[in-house]
């Protein structure tokens, strides 16, 4: 992984970046890793000390975020690194204490930089660790209730020495070994001290209380050609979903059981409607997106959104549902 300092590196002396723990921290929630390494190597390139993220536009940086999801995390990402800036002279606090004070920084993210970069006996408890904890200690209290518990455990664990290898293998223990399916108990270095290995139960842990079915929204998007090439595109209020990402002006996203959306067109047009809907998943519910199309004459003039020249419109730059509603709409 590209924001870890390998044991070589660190007996020569590199310690652990705390920005690049920090960044590759915030990215990594709700995403994997494949997912993330190519987006962390090109933020790095692109902006490589938390001053360069923190002097970037907001607009490059919600384009860069493109395509990673839950969006108030880049926001969020660029309040923290201006943060860092302007009253801590651009370096992070050393302290979990300190750390927490940031925007956009839990109690998850600030234990991660302070054990992993500054060695803090702090207790690291993700997804991994939770799972490692249950077993470890034969924990059949299902989550979330049990998150207290687990955590207990993970911090009757963290050692004074050497606290930041620790979370790291901790993780890597449950993102390798003790995986959700089908653990490696046979390479397991704690097989011997595990209960849920000892009474045969690693396989059910942990539980998990049954998980309430999503609801469907729907909602409207607008895809406006204009006969120069020109897209018509709208930036999303700050804060909500998507909040701050380009995208195409449409509904509110409503439940499909409230009825149909109210659909105000942000041009006078003649609209076509599209026979596939954009679909996506979002964390509390499915959207359906209908999606409508027109081509506008140069003098038009919307009432909502800007147009964008082709030469500056890059799909990339959009967020996935926005996308996905553009691949349907551009063989049309
Ligand atoms: S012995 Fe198996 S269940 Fe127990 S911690 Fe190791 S991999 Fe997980």
């Amino acid at each position: 992984m590209p924001w870890r300092v390998g044991p070589a590196a660190r007996k020569a002396g590199m310690r652990p970046d705390p920005y690049r723990i920090w960044l590759s921290e915030v990215m990594l929630q709700q995403t994997t890793v494949a997912a993330v390494k190519s987006y962390f190597e090109a933020f790095t390139a692109r902006w490589p000390t938390v001053s360069d993220l923190a002097g970037a536009a907001d607009a490059d940086v919600m384009a860069a975020w493109a395509g990673l999801g839950y969006y108030a995390r880049a926001r969020n990402l660029l309040k923290c690194a201006r943060a860092v800036v302007a009253d801590h002279d651009g370096v992070f606090p050393d302290s979990y204490d300190g750390l927490l004070t940031l925007p956009g920084i839990g109690p998850y993210t600030a234990a991660a930089i302070a054990a992993i970069a500054y060695d803090e006996a702090a207790t690291v408890v993700d997804g991994n660790v939770e799972r490692v904890m249950a077993r470890l200690h034969d924990e059949h209290t299902p989550l979330p209730q049990s998150k207290p518990i687990l955590t207990r455990h993970a911090e009757t664990l963290t050692p004074e020495a050497r606290p930041g290898d620790y979370a790291q293998a901790v993780m890597d223990l449950g993102a390798t070994i003790c995986t959700p399916k089908r653990p490696a108990c046979g390479l397991c270095p704690w097989r011997e001290a595990c209960a849920a290995w000892a009474a045969g139960t690693q396989a059910e842990l942990p539980k998990k209380a049954p998980k309430k079915k999503k609801p469907v929204r729907f909602g409207i998007a607008y895809l406006v050609r204009r006969v120069d090439g020109a897209w018509l595109l709208e930036r999303r209020p700050d804060s909500g979903l998507l909040g701050g990402m380009l995208g195409w002006p449409g509904s509110d996203w409503i439940d499909v059981t409230a009825g149909t959306p109210e659909a105000a067109p942000p041009i006078r047009a003649e609209w076509k409607t599209l026979p596939d809907e954009a679909r996506h998943t979002f964390t509390h519910f499915h959207l359906r997106l209908g999606l409508r199309t027109a081509l506008v004459p140069m003098e038009r003039v919307p009432e909502r959104g800007e147009f964008v020249a082709p030469e500056d419109f890059r799909p990339a730059d959009l967020p996935t549902l926005m996308r996905k509603a553009f691949d349907l709409a551009r063989p049309r």
